[in-house]
């Protein structure tokens, strides 16, 4: 499993972290990940978060 990360300004848009609640939240200013995937689901819904993502600012390595 590759890790997640997010490389571009964020437009808070929630899809992020409606998809992945496991594994992003919002904060101030950004969606942030704080929690890699470590289980297959999780795994699922942030490749989900990754490609709902409308500016493609999740990225994994
Ligand atoms: S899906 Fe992309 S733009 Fe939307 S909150 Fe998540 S990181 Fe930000």
């Amino acid at each position: 499993m590759g890790k997640f990360t997010i490389i571009k300004s964020c437009i808070k848009c929630h899809a992020c972290t409606r998809i992945a609640e496991d594994n992003f939240i919002m904060e101030e200013h950004s969606a942030v990940i704080v929690k890699q995937p470590s289980v297959d689901y999780e795994y699922e819904e942030c490749i989900a978060a990754m490609n709902a993502c409308p500016i493609q600012a999740i990225k994994q390595e």
